[in-house]
């Protein structure tokens, strides 16, 4: 698997780095007065963080809007600011693939890495067989499990600054249930898309949990993990399923380059069939900060609300909570 021999060969260089960094490792004694420093590699992850941490956290996120997490490589400057933090927040599940190994080597200076969804019931995950064994990392996309996560970050922050535990709790359980009402608003904006026309085509293979919390059928022109290229073969395959199926759009993902989606695309055309492009959903990043897509919350609104126009021609009204 190409991306566990890419993980192989970057580590030595991460781990030179590491110890090449003066400890710059601040104390905990004095962390109920002040903000906990956290690092979290993937925007979406750094949103669950900021959400039940509050004030109370200054997050700093690796991956800004758009970056692909299978492919993402540690940087200088990445390991100076996890060598500089309390606590280092990650999705997991492999997601973060090239970065295990950089995390395991920060929690034996004593940083603590915590993936969120290690928690998580691993009844309850996907571990498709193309994976080899592993797990479907893209849990976000079914807004109840990742609901799930949020305890455990609660527990982590809790573990490290206990003074504040309360008000991690607090915020904790209202998130939650934000998320619940919101796992509740996709399922019903959902249902709107006749049952023939849930099918959703994307740029790879990230919506599983989507699929199966929200009943719809998932094709991604390429695999779990972007680290695998499509070839002519899978363009061809996936021109043919939409032809066969009638299905009248597909969708592009902001933090993979278009050009798959758009030779799928020219296959159909060459098939004498029409599929549009039913516009760019957020899989594996969150939008740009500030803007209501700069939000977990946000994107999965963004999300139902462009699947359901691309495919039904009604736009859900993503103001609703
Ligand atoms: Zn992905």
């Amino acid at each position: 698997m190409c991306r566990l021999r890419a993980l192989r060969t970057l580590v030595p260089t991460c781990l030179l780095l590491v110890a090449c960094q003066p400890s710059q490792q601040v104390s905990t004694t004095d962390i109920a007065t002040r903000a906990v420093s956290v690092v979290a590699t993937t925007s979406i992850v750094g949103d669950l963080v900021a959400r039940v941490g509050g004030d109370r956290v200054a997050v700093q996120v690796l991956m800004g809007p758009g970056v692909d997490p299978h492919l993402y490589k540690a940087s200088e400057g990445d390991i100076t600011r996890m060598a500089s933090a309390d606590l280092l927040f990650y999705s997991g599940l492999h997601l973060e693939g090239r970065m295990t190994e950089v995390f395991e080597q920060m929690a034996r200076r004593g940083i603590r890495a915590v993936a969120v969804t290690a928690g998580l019931d691993r009844g309850v995950l996907l571990s498709p067989l193309e994976y080899q064994g592993n797990y479907d990392p893209h849990v976000w996309f079914d807004v109840s499990l990742w609901a799930r996560t949020v305890p455990g970050v609660a527990q982590a922050l809790s573990d490290l600054d206990p003074t504040h535990a309360n008000d991690y709790r607090s915020r904790a359980a209202a998130y939650a249930e934000e998320l619940n009402a919101l796992d509740g608003y996709v399922r019903a904006q959902a249902q709107r898309v006749p049952a023939a026309q849930r099918v959703l085509v994307t740029a790879h293979d990230a919506f599983n949990y989507f699929g199966r919390a929200y009943g719809f059928e998932v094709r991604g022109l390429q695999g779990i993990s972007t680290a695998t290229e499509a070839g002519t073969g899978d363009v061809q395959r996936l021109a043919d399923f939409i032809t066969t199926r009638r299905i009248p759009a597909l969708f592009i993902e902001a933090s993979v380059p278009p050009r798959g989606i758009e030779a799928v695309q020219a296959a159909v055309r060459a098939r004498g069939f029409s599929v549009v492009i039913g516009g760019s959903l957020f899989s594996d990043s969150l939008g740009t900060p500030g803007m209501p897509e700069g939000t977990y919350v946000g994107t999965v609104h963004h999300n139902i609300s462009t699947i359901t126009g691309g495919l039904a021609g009604v736009p859900s009204h993503t103001a609703t909570q």
